[in-house]
């Protein structure tokens, strides 16, 4: 297929790196990542000329809407526009919406596995759209990625994710400060591990990406906190968690609190670079006030 890749940060080169290693013709477009092995266009217009699809991996919905309408107009009908940023659910449909009027199919399509999964070619997509855009672009999941659910129509591959990190980020914490409390009962951690990893206290936070160094399978805990998946990045996927709840009107007393805490600890703490298991730590030294 001939494909544009716009938006080739820590995301999108590899994985376009992993669309080029199977045999497609990428060109990609970025204003400030110059990445020497992946053939570049000079502006996003001249990269979607001729695309059967064009993949975004973009920071938010702002940028999202701006480059749709840089890149609809000139794409060829029936390509296919595939974003696969993390954006709000409406910048989602609104980028559908503009697709549609100019005779093109398009899938949100946000991902899961951060920049090992990425690079791996072992993302899990979330996918919104028609079931022909979706079967359009579903080889090119294969090649990305282990997994591709499709969620129903657009919008909804935002919604899965958004609900899905609402979810880890709460429960991150609850690990996190379980564990911390465990401390301070005098319970080792590995001993800890070894009862909640097996009880119904389980969870992937706990099991799969343990927060705590030297417990359970190699994580971002054993490497400094290194990301992994950045706690900035969390709270950004919390924000849109309770901005989508509060446009429907949805409850969200956990998810509130989850996003009051990643807050605090990103923009007063200053940890927004660490990876968001790094909850432990600060956890961990705080005592209760
Ligand atoms: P990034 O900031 O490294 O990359 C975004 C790229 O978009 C940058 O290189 C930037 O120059 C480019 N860009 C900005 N404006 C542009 C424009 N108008 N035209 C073309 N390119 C433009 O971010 P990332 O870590 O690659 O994340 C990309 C998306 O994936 C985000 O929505 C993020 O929330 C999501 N995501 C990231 C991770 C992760 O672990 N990094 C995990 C899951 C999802």
């Amino acid at each position: 297929m001939k494909i544009a890749f716009i938006g080739l940060g820590n995301m999108g080169a590899p994985m376009a790196r992993n669309l080029i290693a199977a045999g497609h013709d990428v060109t990609g477009c970025d204003p400030v990542a110059t990445p020497d092995d992946i053939p570049m266009a000079a502006t996003n217009a001249e990269a979607v000329k001729g695309a059967d699809v064009v993949i975004t991996m973009l920071p938010n919905g702002d940028i999202l809407s701006a480059v749709s309408a840089e890149i609809h107009p000139v794409m060829q009908k029936d390509a296919v526009h595939l974003d696969c940023s993390t954006v709000d659910v409406q910048s989602a449909r609104n980028a559908a919406q503009s697709a549609e009027k100019y005779g093109l199919l398009s899938v949100d399509a946000p991902v899961s596995g951060g920049i090992g999964g990425a690079t791996d070619g072992t993302l899990t997509f979330m996918a919104g759209g028609s079931d022909a855009a979706f079967a359009k672009v579903q080889p090119l999941f294969d090649i990305m990625g282990q997994k591709a659910v499709h969620c129903g129509p657009s919008g909804n591959g935002q919604a899965a994710k958004i609900c899905n990190n609402m979810i880890l980020g709460a429960t991150m914490i609850a690990t996190c400060e379980a564990i911390a409390l465990a401390d301070k009962l005098g319970l080792g951690r590995q001993e800890m591990f070894d009862v909640v990893s097996t009880s119904s206290g389980s969870s992937w936070s706990m099991n799969t990406y343990c927060p705590a160094p030297g417990i359970g399978p190699k994580t971002p805990a054993d490497n400094a906190y290194t990301p992994g998946f950045a706690a900035a990045l969390m709270l950004k996927d919390l924000r849109l968690s309770q901005q989508a709840a509060a446009a429907v009107g949805a409850d969200t007393p956990m998810g509130a609190r989850a996003t009051e805490i990643y807050a605090d600890f990103v923009e007063l703490h200053g940890m927004g670079g660490m990876d968001f298991s790094a909850m432990l730590p600060h956890l961990a030294e705080k005592s209760r006030s």
